[in-house]
C-alpha cells in the first residue's frame, strides 16, 4: 500500500500485505483534499487495506507519481459525479493506458468503476472500463477479490471477464452486451439484467471516516453516515431513487463510533441524503448536546424535520449555517415533483434557524422543473422576500441550480429547457432578489453536459474523448459534436422521450421497476 502521509491517522489496522495478494490501485479522480472528505472512497480503501491478500494503493488526480500502474492487477475508480469522467480519460492518458477497454491487454490493470453514477446510467463510459459494481460496493466488492483470486492465473482477458460477471452478482461487464440503433436504442442483448447488491444490516460496516487528517475538505472531522438513501421519493432525485430502500443505524452504533471519533478528534460531521429523517435523531441530538467541546456539522435537513432541539445542537456544536433544499417557492410545484413541503413549513424551519443564532440559512432551488411556469418563479421571489422579511438580520445564501434528468428516476422521461432559457431564469431571479440573498447560480451549460451524460448511451464515447482532447471547456462543447457524430446535445438532453422507448440503462436494476417509476412520474 502507499506510505501514509506524515500527517495522516489511522483509525483502523492496516495489514501488511502478502506476497500473492492482489495488487489494487483506488483511484478517486479528484485532489487529495477531496478524496479524503470522501467517505465512500475510504471506506472501501479501508476494507480492501484490511485483508493482508490485497495490497491496494490510493491514486489520486495531484499524487499521480511517475511510476507506472502496469504492476497493478486491477483499478477501482470511486465514480461519483458525471463529469468526474473527464478526470478520469486524464488519468488513463497520464499513465498511458489505451483508453478503450477493448485494447488493454492482460499486461494492463483491470478498470472498473462504482458509485451512484455509473450504478444508474454507465452506459456513455461502457467502452472505457472492464466492469462496473452495481450498489453498495461494502456488498459487491469482497465477492470480486475472492472471485478474482480464483481466476487471476487466466490469461484470455474475455474470457476472465465473462467469469467475474457469472460469479459476482452485480457486477457488470458491458461488453457482454450489443446495443443497437437506428436514432434510439432498438434493442439491447442478451435480456439478462444485473441487479443491484445493497446491505441489509447497517450495523454491521457502519461507515465512518478511517484515516483523519488535516489536509481534507472536511479537516480533521470524523465523518458517520447516520441515513444512507431516502424514503421521500422526490421524482428528480438521484440520491433516493438509487439507494432505496432508504436505511440507517442503530442508535448504539452511531454513539459507539462518535465515541471512538472522539478520541482522535473533536470535529464531527453527520452524513446522509436526509439525517434527520433517522427515527432516533432528536436522541441523537440530546446526545451530541452532552458533548459541550465537540463541533457538529450536518448535512442538508429537510425543512419539515427541522426542529428547535435539532437547531440548538447544530449552534453549540458551531454550525454557523445551516442547509435547507427547498427545490422551488412554488407549493404546486412542489407537489408535482412530489416534494411534499409546507411554504409554512419552509417559513417555519427559517425561523427556527434564525431564533437559534444559525447565521446565515442555505436555501437549495432550481429552475427549469417540469412543467416550471412564469408563476413559480414569482412564487420563489416571493418565498426568499418573506423569508427575509421574517429574519432580516439572517444572511440568505441561495443556490440555484438547474433541472438534470436523471436515469432510473421517474423524471428520467422529461425534457430540459435550452441552456438559454434556463439562463434567462437565473437572471430573472437574480434582478429580483439580489438585494435579499447572495444568489449562487450554477452555470446551464455545465449542467446541461451533466444531462448529456446522464441521459447518454455507448456512442458518447468518442464525443468523450474529443472533448477532452479540445480541452474540456464550454467552448469545446459545440465544437465536439461538429468534430464527432453522434445525435446532437438537445436530442439527448430537451427531448421528452416516449414511454415504449428502450433506455440506454434498462440492463441495471435498482428494484424500482420502470413501470413503477413511469407511474410515478405523473405522466
Ligand atoms: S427529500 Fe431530499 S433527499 Fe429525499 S428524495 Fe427529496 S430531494 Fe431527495
Amino acid at each position: 500500500m502507499m506510505k501514509p502521509a506524515a500527517t495522516e491517522k489511522f483509525l483502523y489496522q492496516s495489514q501488511p500485505a502478502q506476497p500473492d495478494a492482489v495488487r489494487v490501485g483506488w483511484v478517486y479522480p479528484y485532489t487529495y483534499p477531496v478524496s479524503m472528505s470522501s467517505l465512500g472512497y475510504l471506506t472501501l480503501f479501508r476494507q480492501l487495506d484490511e485483508r493482508p491478500d490485497v495490497s491496494v494503493r490510493r491514486i489520486n488526480t495531484d499524487n499521480m507519481q511517475a511510476e507506472s500502474v502496469r504492476d497493478l492487477e486491477m483499478m477501482g475508480v470511486s465514480f461519483s459525479f458525471e463529469l468526474d469522467i473527464l478526470e478520469i480519460i486524464r488519468i488513463l492518458q497520464h499513465y498511458q493506458l489505451p483508453l478503450f477497454a477493448r485494447d488493454r491487454d492482460s499486461s494492463m490493470p483491470l478498470l472498473f468503476a462504482g458509485g451512484p453514477v455509473v450504478m444508474t446510467n454507465p452506459e456513455p463510459y461502457a467502452d472505457f472500463f472492464d466492469f462496473f459494481l452495481i450498489g453498495e460496493g461494502e456488498e459487491v466488492l469482497a465477492d470480486l477479490i475472492t472471485a478474482y483470486q480464483k481466476h487471476r492465473h487466466l490469461s484470455n482477458r474475455s474470457e476472465l471477464l465473462k467469469i467475474l460477471a457469472e460469479e459476482v452478482p452485480g457486477l457488470y461487464v458491458p461488453s457482454l452486451y450489443d446495443v443497437s440503433y437506428a436514432e434510439e436504442i432498438t434493442g439491447i442483448t442478451p435480456e439478462v439484467k444485473i441487479e443491484k447488491r445493497w446491505m441489509e444490516n447497517m450495523d454491521e460496516v457502519i461507515a465512518s471516516t478511517p484515516i483523519l487528517t488535516e489536509n481534507s475538505v472536511f479537516s480533521n472531522t470524523f465523518l458517520v453516515e447516520v441515513m444512507r438513501g431516502c424514503a421521500h421519493r422526490c421524482r428528480f432525485c438521484l440520491a433516493s431513487y438509487s439507494m432505496l430502500p432508504a436505511r440507517g443505524p442503530s442508535l448504539e452504533s452511531i454513539i459507539e463510533k462518535i465515541e471512538l471519533g472522539l478520541i482522535h478528534t473533536d470535529k464531527i460531521g453527520l452524513l446522509g441524503a436526509l439525517i434527520a429523517d433517522h427515527p432516533q435523531f432528536e436522541e441523537l441530538c440530546t446526545y451530541l448536546q452532552g458533548k459541550k467541546d465537540a463541533k457538529v456539522t450536518a448535512a442538508s435537513l429537510r425543512a419539515d424535520t427541522l426542529t428547535p432541539h435539532i437547531a440548538k445542537t447544530l449552534k453549540q456544536g458551531g454550525q454557523q449555517t445551516v442547509t435547507i433544499a427547498v427545490e422551488t417557492g412554488s407549493e404546486k410545484l412542489r407537489k408535482r415533483i412530489n416534494k411534499h413541503l409546507k411554504t409554512e413549513d419552509i417559513l417555519q424551519a427559517a425561523d427556527i434557524t434564525a431564533h437559534a443564532g444559525l447565521a446565515t440559512l442555505k436555501l437549495y432551488m432550481m429552475v427549469g422543473l417540469p412543467e416550471e411556469t412564469d408563476q413559480d418563479l414569482e412564487d420563489t421571489v416571493n418565498l426568499v422576500k418573506t423569508i427575509k422579511k421574517q429574519n432580516p438580520q439572517q444572511k440568505i445564501a441561495f443556490g440555484c441550480s438547474t433541472f438534470v434528468p436523471k436515469a432510473q428516476t421517474p423524471f428520467q422521461w422529461m425534457p430540459r429547457e435550452s441552456s438559454k432559457v434556463l439562463q434567462e431564469k437565473h437572471a430573472y431571479l437574480r434582478k429580483q432578489l439580489y438585494k435579499y440573498c447572495d444568489f449562487r447560480p450554477s452555470s446551464p451549460k455545465w449542467d446541461s453536459v451533466q444531462a448529456l451524460l446522464s441521459m447518454g448511451d455507448r456512442r458518447l464515447a468518442p464525443w468523450i474523448v474529443e472533448f477532452v482532447n479540445q480541452g474540456a471547456n464550454l467552448g469545446a462543447v459545440n465544437r465536439t459534436f461538429k468534430k464527432i457524430q453522434v445525435p446532437s446535445l438537445a436530442w439527448y438532453t430537451e427531448r421528452q422521450r416516449e414511454s415504449s422507448e428502450i433506455l440506454p440503462w434498462e440492463r441495471i436494476s435498482l428494484g424500482v421497476s420502470k413501470e413503477t417509476l413511469y407511474k410515478e412520474s405523473g405522466l
